[in-house]
């Protein structure tokens, strides 16, 4: 397949929870034969009630970063123009209630798109991370009363964050089968999955292939062929990342994103452009 490569959501640096700096990144990018790549560092996490609190140590770091991650994405833009189109963005986490949190960070922030992600879902008036350690991920499952109902709350929680407003991708689409893999495609959870991908393409969000499933225990990319082929059916577009957390990481299995893409009936991937701007290319 000789189609262009590409990541929009990737890039998590120092900054964040990966290793790295900004321009070795895009030094990978460069190096992987990329057209574009978006850095999506995460926002930090608004003070909430946690199953443990550990996870919760984005939200301490010093918010001066926002500055310095900016300045880093707008060098690197300039020094790789001729080889790499580098984007700006951020991976915004739901946690119930914080929109307005959130909105006045992201109002700092001079964005060209936004990536938005479900890593908690609230059961028993706390959030617990599905993002993290088995453990967390069995807590979340029995407090929801199974597999199958942590699946359908974690999609009402991707429903609200797209009542937000504020997303252009949707992260990780069934993330919560990390540690679990696929779970059975049940009427309910179709349902379910098609009611979400409307309101997807209400709110004109792209859903993405994101390939760094297949390193996490599940082995598997998110989202599942049968959500994608069904996604492709509702005319939801869709879009090619990374979720790189190391320069080495840059590119992980995008060609086969690629395909994936194509068997699931896509013939065009879209990708996105400074200023919120989107194009598609054929497949
Ligand atoms: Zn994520
Ligand atoms: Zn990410």
């Amino acid at each position: 397949m000789a189609t262009p490569l590409f990541s929009v959501h990737g890039g998590h640096s120092r900054y964040g929870d990966g290793t790295g700096d900004i321009w070795q990144f895009a030094e990978a990018a460069e190096r992987a034969g990329l057209i574009a790549f978006g850095f999506s560092e995460h926002l930090p996490e608004p003070s909430h009630r946690t199953f443990r609190s550990e996870h919760l140590f984005l939200g301490q770091r010093d918010r001066a970063w926002y500055v310095d991650y900016m300045d880093d994405v707008d060098t690197v833009r300039h020094g790789f123009a001729a080889t790499v189109d580098i984007l700006c963005s951020i991976e915004v986490d739901y946690i119930r209630g914080a929109r307005e949190w959130v909105l006045s960070q992201l109002a700092r922030l001079d964005l060209d798109y936004v990536v938005g992600s479900v890593h908690y879902v609230r059961l028993e008036d706390e959030d617990v991370c599905i993002d993290a350690d088995r453990e967390s991920a069995e807590e979340a499952v029995r407090r929801a009363g199974g597999e199958e109902a942590l699946f359908l709350t974690y999609l009402q929680h991707v429903r609200e964050l797209l009542q937000w407003g504020l997303v252009d991708v949707v992260a990780h689409f069934d993330l919560v089968k990390m540690h679990f893999g696929a779970f059975p495609e049940t009427p309910r959870l179709r349902a379910a999955v098609e009611e979400t991908l409307e309101v997807m393409r209400t709110a004109k969000a792209v859903i993405e292939i994101n390939t760094r499933g297949l390193k996490k225990p599940c082995r598997r990319m998110y989202p599942e062929p049968w959500i994608l082929a069904l996604a492709c059916r509702m005319g939801i577009p869709v879009t090619l990342s990374d979720d790189s957390h190391s320069p080495e990481e840059v590119g992980f299995k995008l060609e086969e994103a690629a395909r994936m893409a194509y068997d699931a009936g896509y013939r065009r991937l879209t990708r996105f452009h400074q200023g919120r701007k989107r194009s598609t290319i054929p497949l």
